[in-house]
């Protein structure tokens, strides 16, 4: 593989809080779970180490509370190579995300943003060298709006991912300059939801809401006609569709792995996919790393303590 470009990660951080438990509490339940174990997780710091692990030049703008969470973050960003020089300390818990894992490997998810929630624009304004710099900058949604509408306007130069996670609607700034915008199925089918309401622009393309019946190819086409000059669509362990605008939908299928803990695929699969991207791949390539490293994932526990090292993804 070639070497990296420069990736920076603008994004949350935080402690998950993870309990196995046989089930799902149901409103007015109590259900006994395992002890809990502290991992270091957040979708931006995920996205980091998991492009860091793999050998990228990767710096994570982000905040954190001056606590144990926010140290236990601090080393694992660190420890993966990725630079903290723009991982702030503020006066705000680090953010939480209580994560109950069923034996089925699923997830449900309450987080708590606590100091992701000081990821503001004018925070930005200490990061504007390190993102004009960025050949590859990633956001996603756990950190404020306005922020990520920043970020959109200010690393013009670099090629911009997109991860519309967790699920909501997004301005046509930010639309405009995803290359790609990525999703999970339930993350689409909200963006186009959105769309048949007029949140986000109608496009020339198709009407912005996924026909009954489609398959992902029909998705990720509604998702193009919102704007991005990319897109990818994760299908979970049915792999991933993607296309270029104007371009044609293709597919790419799973790496078989039996499912241990989903927790942080998505993040192992954005954070490579930007990696391969950061080091000149085309789309399609950077999807099939991408499937490669998530599945690697899938098959461990944890979020960033299931990402793997360069060497063990060969074979
Ligand atoms: P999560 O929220 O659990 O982190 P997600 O919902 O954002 O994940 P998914 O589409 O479920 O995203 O999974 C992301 C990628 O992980 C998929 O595109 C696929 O490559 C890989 N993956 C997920 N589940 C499996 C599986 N059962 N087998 C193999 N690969 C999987």
């Amino acid at each position: 593989m070639g070497s990296s470009g420069r990736i920076v990660v603008v994004g949350s951080a935080n402690a998950d809080l993870v309990l196995d438990v046989d089930h799902r509490p149901s409103a007015g339940e109590t259900v006994f779970g395992s002890d809990v174990r502290v991992t270091p997780g957040g979708k931006g710091a995920n996205q980091a180490v998991a492009a860091g692990r793999l050998g990228g030049d990767v710096t994570f703008v982000g905040c954190v509370g001056d606590d144990d969470h926010g140290a236990m973050l601090r080393r694992s960003l660190e420890a993966a190579g990725v630079d903290v020089g723009h991982l702030r300390t503020v006066g705000a818990p680090t953010g939480n995300a209580v994560i109950l894992l069923t034996p089925d490997g699923e997830n449900a998810i309450i987080a708590s943003p606590g100091a992701n929630r000081h990821v503001t624009p004018a925070l930005l304004t200490g990061s504007r060298a390190a993102l004009a710099s960025a050949d590859v900058v990633v956001v996603q949604l756990e950190i404020p709006l306005d922020t990520v509408e920043q970020v959109a306007r200010e690393a013009r130069s670099a090629r911009v991912v997109v991860n519309a996670a967790p699920a909501a609607t997004l301005p046509p700034e930010v639309l405009a300059v995803a290359d790609p915008l990525v999703v999970n199925e339930s993350e689409a089918a909200v963006l186009l939801g959105e769309a048949h309401h007029g949140m986000v622009p109608a496009g020339s393309g198709p009407a912005g809401t996924i026909p009954a019946g489609s398959g992902p190819a029909a998705t990720v086409t509604a998702l193009l006609a919102l704007g991005p000059r990319s897109v990818v669509v994760t299908l979970g362990g049915a792999g991933a569709a993607h296309a270029v605008a104007g371009g044609r939908t293709e597919h790419t299928r799973a790496r078989p792995v039996d499912v241990v803990d989903t927790t942080g695929a998505g993040d192992a699969f954005v954070g490579a996919l930007a990696l391969e991207l950061a080091r000149g791949a085309d789309l399609g390539d950077a999807v099939v790393a991408a499937t490669g490293v998530a599945a690697f994932a899938v098959g461990r526990r944890g979020a960033q303590e299931s990402y793997p090292h360069p060497h063990q993804l060969s074979g």
